[in-house]
């Protein structure tokens, strides 16, 4: 008879998904993973990363950046949106305020949607950030918009494989 009175955590853990395993809950501490350099052409001035999390059914995927005084990512336009939060240090994006950007600073939240484009994103003094992305970004020529390339969860998982001889 006991399956006739379920407490909810019972009835929660035996949740079951369409054709599908069921997704594990996951933790990694930061410090713990080595630091990466982003390579070019996506960033100049040796900006590093850790690769938190990839999710291939949503499509995003989530890192942790380091970003030397100087140092700027490529121009790129956010397929999906995006959340950053900047821990440490400040980021002009968009241009920064100077320019009808934000001058984003530590400890600050942004969101930027899908379509956002975003010419050089420049790091005044030395900063890190952590930001969920959702889709791919589309790497582009800043001078005619042209492709540079698209990278999605896959292909920073394999340039993260590749880095960590994963
Ligand atoms: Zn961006």
């Amino acid at each position: 008879m006991a399956t006739a009175t379920k407490s909810a955590a019972e009835k929660s853990s035996e949740t079951t998904y369409r054709n599908k395993d069921a997704v594990n809950g996951e933790f990694v501490h930061v410090d713990a993973i080595d630091w990466q350099t982003m390579p070019e052409p996506f960033a100049h001035g040796g900006i590093c990363w850790k690769l938190l999390h990839v999710s291939p059914e949503l499509g995003a995927w989530t890192a942790y950046y380091k970003c030397p005084a100087g140092s700027y990512f490529s121009a790129h336009i956010h397929i999906g949106p995006g959340e950053y939060l900047l821990t440490k240090g400040k980021m002009e994006v968009r241009g920064g305020s100077a320019k009808g950007g934000e001058t984003a600073y530590a400890l600050g939240y942004g969101f930027e949607p899908s379509s956002a484009r975003h010419d050089k994103t420049y790091f005044p003094i030395d900063s890190e950030f952590y930001m969920t992305f959702v889709g791919p970004l589309h790497w582009i020529n800043e001078e005619d918009g042209s492709t540079v390339a698209i990278t999605g969860w896959k292909e920073l998982q394999d340039v993260w494989l590749q880095q960590t001889g994963q």
